[in-house]
């Protein structure tokens, strides 16, 4: 089965708890406290896998769950950090928050991508004895790991997509130029998912063509089989309109075509817009006032036409070699960007209930809260509504009440996750 689309939770690891323990040793009478800390949490990590065509992995395991770091021990011992949970998907896969539809990583290159980040390590009670606690009987709990429930979607990745109605040819005509072999059958809809195939053009030279099966009228709309492929479609670089000239069936091959575009524009209006090549396919079983019809039809629309014989492959390498040549004139192809986390969105609520946790040490003020490292990553400290959401993120979590609670100063230096700077009020 061909799937296409999967929403699953994923978690990434807890931190693992600091410990409470003070040094024993014979002859030694009170030791001091030496808890270590915490291990940090194991991070979830996409992964591309080329062995991989489909989502369907994901439609019977829905959860994900990295492990907990391990928790701090005696003689000032940390925790070690849980190994990362490795999720292999198909290459193409479009990840996004399925609470806010932000798009968090496009799985296209061999590049892994953390998705959620384990929580680091709660602070064992070594670090908590001062001059006048000496004894510290507590530490720290590890922080949560990031938990986000995704959509998963498949966009293929192919630099030419075969479109046009059922029955034209689109199959016969990926199997003859590449060493794809999807079902050939002159019934409509054999082809139930979208194949990929690589056609060689010179010896270094080829490109991945994609059959996208089943549109049909209203595909756009979501009839038929079409509207569950045309996304397909849309990293296509280029889209070879397959048209059975001969009308064999009974169509018209000047409405075929213009309701196929239409399907495509109603799907996306970006496809009405993407290089097109027009195949007129059967061309053995059409007369010739059928194929000169045509050609002036495509040709006063301004788009290459071939005439082409899937069957018999005349015709053939005259199309692969103009792909080849549009090909080289257009841009890579498209690879969606991460969306930054919409500040507007968290706005009002940003920082209310989160954690964090604060330790002085040596007049500097070190504040834990991993939370907010993917919000520090959106902030631009030349940008003023920027900076006031940000401001807005330390007073909503308290972290500023916390701060003067503990007796901060104007000029004071606070280290925010490793990020240094003076406190200024
Ligand atoms: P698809 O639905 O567009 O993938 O169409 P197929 O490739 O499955 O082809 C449908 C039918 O048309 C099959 O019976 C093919 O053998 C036939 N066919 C494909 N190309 C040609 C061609 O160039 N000439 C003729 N006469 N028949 C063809
Ligand atoms: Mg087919």
């Amino acid at each position: 089965m061909f799937v296409d689309q999967a929403k699953i939770k994923i978690k990434a690891g807890d931190g693992g708890d600091g410990a409470v323990s003070f040094h024993r040793e014979k002859y030694v009478a009170a030791g001091g406290p030496d808890g270590g800390d915490g291990g940090r949490g194991g991070d979830v990590i996409f992964q591309v896998d080329d062995n991989f065509s489909t989502l369907i992995d994901f439609r019977y395991k829905r959860k994900y769950v990295a492990e907990k770091g391990q928790n701090g021990s005696a003689r000032n011992c940390t925790g070690k950090s849980a190994p990362p949970l490795i999720i292999k998907v198909p290459r193409g896969t479009i990840v996004r928050d399925a609470e806010t539809g932000r798009i968090m990583a496009d799985m296209s290159t061999d590049e892994p991508k953390i998705l959620a980040k384990g929580g680091n390590g709660g602070k064992g009670n070594v670090h908590f004895a001062t001059s006048t606690r000496q004894i510290p009987k507590f530490a720290k709990p590890g922080f949560p790991g990031e938990e986000f429930e995704v959509n998963l979607e498949l966009k293929l990745l192919a630099d030419v997509g075969l479109v046009g109605f059922p029955n034209v040819g689109k199959s016969t005509l990926i199997s003859v130029v590449s060493a794809a072999k999807p079902k050939i059958a002159n019934y409509h809809f054999t082809t139930l998912s979208p194949v990929l195939g690589v056609v060689k053009v010179e010896e270094e030279k080829s490109f991945v063509m994609a059959d996208i099966p089943g549109l049909i009228e209203g595909a756009g709309d979501g009839i038929g089989l079409g509207h569950e492929f045309l996304r397909h479609v849309e990293r296509c670089r280029l889209i070879v309109h397959v048209v059975d000239v001969s009308g064999i069936e009974g169509r018209d091959p000047q409405e075929d075509f213009r309701i196929i575009n239409a399907e495509l524009e109603k799907f996306n209006a970006e496809l009405a817009e993407r290089p097109q090549i027009v195949a007129a396919n059967k061309c053995d079983m059409a007369s010739e006032e059928q194929r000169e019809a045509f050609r002036n039809f495509v040709e006063s629309q301004n788009l290459p036409f071939f005439c082409i014989s899937a069957a018999t492959t005349q015709g053939t390498s005259e199309l692969i070699q103009k792909i080849a040549e549009v090909l080289d004139t257009l841009p890579p192809i498209r690879e969606y960007e991460p969306d930054p986390i919409p500040l507007a969105e968290l706005d009002e609520k940003a920082g209310l209930g989160q954690k964090f946790d604060i330790t002085v040490e040596d007049e500097v003020y070190y504040i834990e809260a991993p939370w907010i490292e993917p919000i520090m990553r959106t902030i631009d400290i030349e940008d003023y509504s920027s900076m006031q959401y940000f401001q807005r993120v330390l007073i909503n979590s308290g972290i500023i009440a916390k701060l003067e609670e503990m007796g901060i100063n104007e000029g004071d230096t606070v280290n925010l996750q490793g990020f240094e700077f003076d406190y200024i009020n």
